[in-house]
């Protein structure tokens, strides 16, 4: 993972977002003054502005120490130094291998999405596993999972942090081509043109009636996904926003 710290200006950022996502970013976080900008791989950002690249010691370090547990549906997620006595069911992420820690808000409403639809016995699909924290509650909800994403550094935390949680869903380095169909729901914490150009595949692959839950959409690019879903065939079934992010929900 490199993470790119941008000094400043956030309305330069809304502009630069589509942008960092088409270069390959895993995710953005606001911090007081500062935007960090998280990479799978090294890349040369062709932005103006101020940017550096922090230290993979730095960057860590500050992740660990602001960290705490997230509480998300029936779900409290946890790093491994955390202690927590409360009745949650308990996801522990060694954090800083792979995006979804459960403290972003895309994340937080997709799992809340996932316990709501009462997903055991039912084929789970998840379209950009990252830390694999969505496929792990799932799994532990009862569902049959599967966890792709096109990062392989990424399917390696995610079965790690499956075998330290003692789930055995299965992760697929790829993206949809290497899932197969009926899946009865999909969760994909994505960006609103991948889900724009995914939104046929995510058709093919649900059963009639299955459900997609869509989310990493900024409000503001919602009416991208939206359409392609709707052109793709699916009816909308319920949506919501946390701060600048919204979580879109379909049935095929
Ligand atoms: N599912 C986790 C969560 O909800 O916190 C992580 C989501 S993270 C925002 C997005 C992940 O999607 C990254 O791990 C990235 O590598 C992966 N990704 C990006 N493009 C993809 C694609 N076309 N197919 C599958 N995965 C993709």
């Amino acid at each position: 993972m490199h993470v790119f710290v941008l000094k400043g200006d956030f309305e330069l950022l809304d502009s630069y977002t589509p942008l960092l996502f088409e270069l390959g970013a895993g995710g953005l976080e606001e911090k007081p003054g500062e935007v960090w900008a998280y990479f799978p791989e090294r890349v040369e950002l062709p932005l103006p502005g101020s940017w550096r690249e922090l230290p993979d010691d730095d960057w860590l370090e500050v992740w660990k120490r602001d960290l705490h547990p997230v509480t998300a549906g029936p779900f409290v997620v946890l790093a491994p130094w955390h202690e927590w006595s409360g009745p949650e069911t308990k996801i522990v992420l060694e954090p800083g291998m792979a995006f979804g820690t459960g403290h972003h808000e895309t994340t937080r409403m997709a799992l809340e999405a996932l316990a709501a639809e009462r997903p055991a016995g039912k084929r789970v699909l998840d379209v950009g596993a990252g830390s694999g924290i969505l496929t792990i509650a799932a799994a532990m909800l009862g569902a049959t999972a599967l966890g792709v994403d096109i990062d392989q550094q990424a399917i390696a935390a995610a079965r790690e942090n499956a075998r330290r949680n003692g789930v055995e869903p299965e992760f697929r380095a790829g993206s949809v081509e290497v899932a197969a169909p009926p899946q009865d729901l999909i969760l994909a914490n994505l960006y609103a043109e991948l889900h724009a150009e995914l939104a046929p595949a995510y058709a093919r692959l649900l059963a009639p009636g299955g459900r997609a839950w869509i989310t990493g959409v900024l409000a503001d690019r919602e009416n991208v996904a939206d359409a392609a879903m709707r052109a793709a065939g699916f009816v909308p079934l319920g949506r919501r926003r946390e701060g600048e992010w919204v979580l879109l929900g379909y049935r095929r």
